[in-house]
């Protein structure tokens, strides 16, 4: 940040401040993460100059296959940006084992659309997710598109195992016959069967899509199971626990190929954001080798040992555990008397941990108020902490959830969390450089 640094002294106090908030607290939040030096250093590069609406292929008109040897794109200039794009699918392609990828979506969301417009239209019906039970604003919710395009028919957990049930799920999609079923989640602690789902979805004549943001890096390493063979399309984020910059992706079979790419573009979307592309296709690189295999079994380890030490101390979390990388402790209603979601999540910033408030199923509270608190440690796991760790975090996470009013308390807490995350160093180079 050396130029920024003199020429802009605003913009550099705030970078170089959120430069040690990452470094000095601990991250919990399920859906972040710490890229590589690579990922950043392609996101910061004169890639960001270039326009490159279109493909690196085109589809040949013999065999409605794509091409790589026919040009599709509107710009000149696209020789080096096209080799970028062709990398980050290939290496898509060759993670998930998939037939397509489109690597252009700018987020989670752009992807969403892009896929749902590819196999279903406005006013159709989609059997997805409650948000309040783990769900995404996409899947439905009234202030999204998705919720305001099509028609929503939600599905829960169960009451008392706060998990999916099938049976339940099959029973409403043979009422309402939806065109289009979507799993996936931001706040479910459990394994998804997507096999069951294709065959519900093939009992109503749905497609069926698989919302993987959340455990896109897990299903890269084989900890969870792959929705590839299933579902018709799979969307996913490329920046959770896949470890990439901010972005999305669509895989799909062959058949959905051509729809989703005129979806994404020009369908939903403009020019693609080719210095982030490059950064998926870093971080694709990454995720195929042995290291990226460990680290994922690390995060649910981690998890694991996070939950059995908050269950132990109390806690009561949605589902009694996890299967993943992330868990969610349900603090109890108002007349029981702890702290909402709300007020745990700014006690747990006062202690320089970061996480976020997130309802729980039936939750008695407003969504921003809320009653549980999400926990995850794809980023903890990549600064290098293990279970023994984990321990450690339960207690401090304990200590702010007994003195959560006590602000004393709670700065004495933020001391140790920071001498703690110094044994975890991260990204040294950078801080070495702006000190
Ligand atoms: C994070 C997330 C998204 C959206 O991601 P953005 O990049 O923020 O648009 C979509 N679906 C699920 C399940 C998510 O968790």
């Amino acid at each position: 940040m050396k130029i920024i640094k003199k020429q802009d002294a605003e913009l550099y106090a705030a970078m170089q401040s959120e430069l040690y908030r990452q470094s000095e607290n601990l991250e919990l939040i399920a859906s972040e993460n710490f890229v590589s030096n690579a990922v950043l250093e392609a996101v910061g590069s004169v890639l960001t100059n270039k326009y490159a609406e279109g493909y690196p292929y085109r589809w040949s008109k013999k065999t409605d296959k794509i091409n790589y040897k026919l040009y599709g794109r509107y710009y000149g200039g696209c020789e080096y940006i096209d080799k970028v794009e062709e990398l980050a699918i290939e290496r898509a392609k060759e993670i998930y084992g998939c037939e397509h990828a489109n690597v252009q979506p700018h987020s989670g969301s752009q992807a969403n659309m892009a896929a749902y417009f590819a196999i279903i239209k406005p006013g159709d019906t989609i059997l997805s997710l409650e948000l309040s039970h783990g769900g995404h604003l996409t899947h439905g919710h009234p202030l999204s598109f998705s919720g305001s395009l099509f028609n929503i028919v939600p599905y829960g957990v169960n009451k008392d195992t706060e998990q999916f049930d099938y049976d339940e799920i099959r029973r409403i999609a043979k009422e309402v016959k939806p065109q289009m079923i979507l799993t996936g989640a931001s706040a479910y602690p459990r394994k998804i069967d997507f096999k069951k789902f294709r065959e519900i979805a093939d009992e109503v004549g749905a497609k069926f899509i698989v919302d993987m943001a959340h455990i896109a890096g897990l299903v890269a390493a084989g900890v969870h199971e792959s929705p590839i063979p299933y579902a018709d399309i799979v969307t996913t984020t490329t920046h959770k626990t896949l470890r990439g910059p901010r972005g999305g992706m669509i895989l799909c079979k062959e058949e959905y190929a051509k729809a989703v790419d005129r979806w994404v573009f020009p369908g939903t979307q403009g020019g693609p954001l080719m210095h982030v592309i490059a950064g998926k296709a870093a971080a694709f690189k990454e995720a195929l080798t042995p290291e990226f295999i460990g680290y994922q079994k690390q995060v649910v380890a981690n998890a694991a040992a996070l939950a059995k030490a908050l269950n132990e101390k109390d806690f009561n979390l949605v589902s009694s555990g996890t299967d993943n990388h992330l868990m969610l402790l349900n603090l109890g209603t108002e007349e029981e008397g702890g702290p909402s979601g709300k007020k745990m999540e700014g006690s747990l910033d006062k202690a320089g941990i970061t996480a976020n408030k997130n309802t729980v199923p039936f939750d008695t509270r407003k969504p921003f108020v809320a009653s549980g608190i999400r926990l995850g440690t794809p980023a903890v796991t990549t600064r290098g902490m293990k279970e023994a760790q984990m321990i450690q975090i339960a207690e401090f996470i304990s200590q702010v959830h007994k003195n959560f009013k006590d602000e004393e308390k709670l700065a004495s807490i933020k001391n140790e969390v920071r001498e703690f995350c110094a044994q975890f160093p991260l990204y040294t180079n950078i801080l070495e450089e702006n000190k």
